[in-house]
């Protein structure tokens, strides 16, 4: 059954739109009767034919003022112009991701409506849009729905929990939003942005990715599995243990307050498996883990499992990958 219109904030990237949007485009088709694009920046002719390729009939365009990627906050004046809206859709879906979470939180205050977060699963029930949102580190599920009929509907999705599904649709019609006045909030402006320096694949896009926890014993020994990714064409992850310990950036964490991954092949080394690690990357094809506990629950998910020490088997592994050239 169709709930109305649904927008979707999509996010540019380069030639098109970041892989998460168009998880999100593919989970709008499925309840929305319609399925409009909104977004800020990027090159608007890849933006809407990446969106009407993967569905979208329109996009509801704001303009970077200036490419640089300083300026004023864009997801201000996106959520302003949308806010502003005169035909709001029922439904708006946007990302667990840095820009979705800021524009979606904008659009709350700016309406005054709540909205629905952590959302891994969306189902209709009684003609309205329910979102189902793991708790207790995925042991249970919560279901909630809006429960009046006033403005739109926002929910905010987590990475990974909807398969892409191009359309092969048309580009999106190109709507241009008009800059809106922000008020008070306009007044914040990024002064400076840096992009991350990394080789190969990104770690929640990779077909292969190799994590490294506690068990390595100290950061010197995350050179293993770096250098694995490197041999296996994969990326690099992460426990929070060793985030927090300092040995690799944030960036690399993976798990419920880290990076969501689902790839072909995930291998967790000298990593327990704790529920809050799980969550963020139990879904992946095939999963290895070496542990040398063979009671560690990580275990408990892995598709094959091998019992032995980080610091014999890795080195083999490096060194027959090696050996094949
Ligand atoms: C709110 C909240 C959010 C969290 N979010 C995340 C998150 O996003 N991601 C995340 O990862 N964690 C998260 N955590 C932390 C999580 O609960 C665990 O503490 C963390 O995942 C443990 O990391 P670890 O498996 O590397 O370390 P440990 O739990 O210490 O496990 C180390 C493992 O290495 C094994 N080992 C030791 N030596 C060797 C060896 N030589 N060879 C082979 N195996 C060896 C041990 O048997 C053990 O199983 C969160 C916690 C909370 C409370």
């Amino acid at each position: 059954m169709g709930v109305g219109t649904v927008w979707v904030h999509v996010e540019p990237a380069p030639g098109g739109v970041a892989s998460i949007s168009e998880e999100l485009l593919a989970a709008a088709r499925r309840f929305g009767e319609r399925v409009e694009a909104v977004c800020a920046g990027g090159d608007p002719d890849a933006v809407s034919a990446a969106a009407g390729e993967h569905g979208a009939s329109a996009l509801r365009h704001l303009e970077r003022p200036d490419e640089a990627l300083v300026g004023p906050l864009l997801a201000t004046s996106l959520a302003e112009a949308l806010a502003a809206a005169d035909d709001p859709p029922a439904v708006i879906l946007a990302a667990t991701t840095y820009d979705g979470r800021d524009v979606a939180g904008r659009l709350s205050a700016r309406l005054d409506i709540p909205v629905v977060t952590n959302v891994t699963e969306l189902a209709v029930s009684n003609g309205a849009l329910v979102g189902i949102e793991p708790i207790f580190g995925g042991t249970t599920n919560v279901h909630t729905r809006f429960a009046g009929t006033d403005g739109p509907q926002i929910f905010l999705i987590r990475p990974k929990s909807f398969q892409a599904e191009p359309t092969g649709g048309p580009p999106a019609q190109l709507v241009d939003l008009p800059a809106a006045d922000c008020g008070a909030s306009g007044a914040a402006r990024v002064t400076g942005s840096h992009a991350e320096q990394s080789t190969g694949p990104k770690l929640d896009e990779a077909a292969v990715v190799i994590s490294g926890g506690r068990g390595l014993g100290e950061a010197g020994k995350y050179e293993m599995i770096e250098q694995l990714a490197g041999l296996l064409g994969g990326a690099a992850g992460a426990s929070r243990a060793i985030v927090d310990a300092g040995w690799v950036p944030y960036s690399q964490q993976v798990g419920q307050t880290g990076k969501v991954v689902k790839p072909d092949v995930y291998i967790a080394c000298g990593i327990s498996g704790a529920t809050q690690h799980l969550v963020g990357m139990k879904n992946s094809r095939n999963i290895v883990a070496v542990n040398k506990d063979p009671e560690a629950p990580i275990f408990g998910v892995a598709d094959l499992g091998i019992v032995g020490d980080v610091h014999k088997v890795l080195p083999r592994l490096i060194e027959t990958l090696q050996s094949r050239g």
